[in-house]
Formats: C-alpha cells, structure tokens, sequence
C-alpha cells in the first residue's frame, strides 16, 4: 500500500515518519486539537492550481455548527467545501459566520458551488453564473472564493464543458478576482465521460468526483480518474463511504471482532483507502461532530495496513448486491419514472449516514411521478440491475423510510 500522505515535497515525509508514533488506537484517543499538536497534519499541491491545502477537506451539505466548523479550523483542517443550495443557504452562512469572526479567510481554502445552471451556455453564461456567486460571496462574508464549481454536472451537460461562453464566463469571474480556480462535481451516472471531458476541455482547474473502494478498481473510472490526473486537475473525492456503514451488519466474525478490539474503524478503513491513490489530493469528508473529525484527522496520517485492506475487500465483496454504483442509465428506463440511482442515494443518506431529516426533504422534493410506485415497472428494473440489486424491496424501503 503506498504512502497515503504522499503530496508534494519532502516536508509532509518528514511529517508522515514523525507521525508513525501517533497512529491506530493512540491516535483515535486523542483530540483533534492533540492530534495537531503532533505536527503531522498531510498537505499536499492541489494539482495544477498550485496551492498547498489539506489532504482533508470539510464537506457541509448537512446542518454544520458554528463551533465545530472553528474547531476543525482549529485543528487544522483548512480545506471547507460548500454549496450555495446546501442547508438552502444557511451552509454558507454559517461558514462565513465563523470565518469573520475568527479572521480566518485567508488562512482557507473555501469552495462553493453553483446548482443554478441549466441553461447556461453562450453570452449569458456569465449572469447565470456571476449572480448566484454574487449572493453566494455575501453569505459567506467574503469578496473572493477559491474554487467555484458547476455543482453535480450529469452526463447529458458535458456540452457546457465545451462552450465558449461558460468558458468565458469564469475566465471573467477569474479576471474580477471574485473566484480563483474553476471546477465541477460529479457523482451521475455519467461521471466517467464527465470526468474525461473535464480533463479534455482544458479550462478546468480542480474537480470533485464520488470515488471509493467500490468504484476505484472498475476501469473506466481508473482510466477517467487517469486522463485527469494526468491533466494536472486538482482531484478531489468525496462519498468516500461507499455505504460502508452497512459494515456494521457484518460485524459478527471473530476476525471483525478481533479487528475492533484493536481499534478498527470501518470508516477509517474506507477513508485511508483513498487516501492510498496518489492521484487524489482531498478528500471532503462530511464531519459533524469531533469524534468523526478526530477519527478522520487519525486516518489522514496512517496507510490502511494489509489486514484491514483485506478486511475492507471482504466487505465489499459482501455486500456488493447491496451498494447502488449509480449507473442509473442500466435500470431507469426499465423502472418507468422512478429515478432508481438517486433514491437509494437519499436512501443511503437515511440509513448509512444516519442523516434521516435531510433524506428525507429531499425525497419529498423529487417530482409526484418519480415517487409514483405503483406506476413504475421496478421488477424490470431489479432484473436490468447488473450488480443484483434488489431493487423492488429497496425503492419499496425507500419509500416506507422517507415519504
Ligand atoms: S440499481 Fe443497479 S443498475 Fe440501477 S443504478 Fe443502482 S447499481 Fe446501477
């Protein structure tokens, strides 16, 4: 397993060997605050944008509070990803709360992103994107962000990637000093094609793509995640998880067993697996309290070892009938209305991340015909399904779970 720390220069080396001390269980029963106190927290180069951020990054799609968003500044978490359409704006907000008061604007490298966009391409691209930056700057409190991303960008917009007028467009923004860096995010089910255009339309600085130990051996993605990389992009994963809460329900082995004694996560485990792919720079975790943050903080500066590797294979073989990899284009015709990959996300979000509200509102948000089951053909989509998802029972939970 390669050096999971392994970003630019000799310094995070010499960092990641002091480190080695402070691993496993010792780490975990630290603080945050005395984890960085170890003077180990991994930096790296963000591709071709040239800054040095932090190996993890804050995601905020979820309800954040002011004091834990100070704390993991605090303790040295420097890269914050946000979006305008998180918390309906109040993500942002917050943030940007505690930035002012904490004076620590420039001391982060802060992300948000645009939802906003449809329609943008040609000469009015630049209102499209500038007005929503525009009131995403004054909730944040700040005249300028770092990375401004097309948020969540589906196979059916690369041509935007390709248009003069968005390219323009955040050429402009670049040029007015209110954003730095250009990006997208992605986790559609076009993510391959999208993370190939990204590379190939050449304007792009940085992207932020769902990537973990299910997905990171198929080969369109190794070959996709390649072509960025090798463009220089800044790479940034998130939905590092791959539904590995479901571990839990596993946890019955003697090996599981004697692996938690020890003080292994499954989280963990999850998380240093990407950290593992050089190619990655960041990875956004959503945190929300000190005890995920300290656990992440801890993962960030070990490698996964060979037994939890194994262990973390097992699992994904286990349970590989029961992950959703997203390739809605394989079941949704068959199932006749019902966004098939995008609810077992929101039911992933209810179940695995435990985030029941936020689940919920948004599959109440989805329109009436995308919930309508009973004129949906979700048998014929469980039998398109090629990784045996049991579709039927699942959507059938789904629903139950967050109507
Ligand atoms: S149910 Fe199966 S085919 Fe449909 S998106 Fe999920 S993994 Fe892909």
């Amino acid at each position: 397993m390669s050096n999971p720390c392994g970003g630019s220069g000799g310094g995070n080396r010499r960092h990641f060997l002091k480190a080695a001390a402070v691993t496993g269980a010792a780490a975990a029963a630290l603080s945050p605050e005395a984890l960085l106190a170890a003077d180990a927290f991994p930096t790296i180069t963000l591709g071709k944008t040239g800054t040095k951020v932090t190996r993890l990054g804050m995601g905020t799609s979820w309800t954040v509070q002011p004091s834990f968003v100070q704390t993991a500044i605090a303790a040295g978490v420097t890269y914050i990803d946000t979006a305008e359409g998180y918390e309906k704006g109040n993500s942002e907000k917050t943030i940007g709360e505690v930035l002012e008061r904490t004076k620590k604007r420039k001391e982060v490298f802060l992300v948000t992103k645009n939802s906003s966009y449809r329609n943008a391409k040609g000469e009015r691209a630049l209102e499209v994107f500038e007005g929503p930056l525009n009131k995403s700057l004054e909730r944040l409190r700040t005249d300028y962000t770092d990375a401004y991303y097309i948020h969540g960008i589906s196979g059916e917009q690369i041509p935007m990637l390709f248009d003069k007028g968005v390219k323009a467009a955040f050429e402009a923004m670049k040029k007015s000093g209110k954003i730095k860096f250009a990006g997208l995010s992605c986790h559609d089910k076009g993510l391959v094609q999208v993370v190939e255009a990204a590379a190939e339309c050449g304007w792009l600085d940085q992207i932020m793509i769902q990537f973990n130990y299910r997905t990171m051996d198929i080969d369109s993605v190794k070959r996709a995640v390649d072509m960025a990389s090798k463009a220089k992009l800044g790479l940034v994963a998130m939905k590092t998880q791959g539904g590995a809460g479901s571990f839990q329900e596993k946890s019955d082995s003697p090996r599981f067993k004697e692996f938690v004694q020890k003080g292994f996560k499954k989280e963990q485990a999850a998380i240093k697996s990407v950290f593992a792919d050089e190619r990655f720079h960041v990875v956004v975790s959503e945190m929300t309290n000190r005890d995920m943050l300290r656990d992440n903080m801890a993962a960030t500066r070990e490698p996964l070892d060979k037994k939890a590797a194994l262990l973390l294979e097992e699992h994904k073989q286990k349970t590989a009938h029961l992950y959703c990899h997203g390739c809605g284009h394989l079941c949704e015709t068959a199932a006749k209305g019902v966004p098939v990959a995008t609810v077992l996300r929101y039911l992933r979000y209810y179940s695995v991340y435990g985030k029941r509200a936020e689940a919920r509102a948004l599959y109440q948000a989805l329109p009436a015909e995308a919930r309508d089951l009973a004129a949906a053909d979700l048998a014929a989509a469980e039998k398109a399904c090629p990784h045996g998802l049991p579709v039927v029972e699942l959507i059938g939970r789904a629903d139950r779970y967050m109507s």
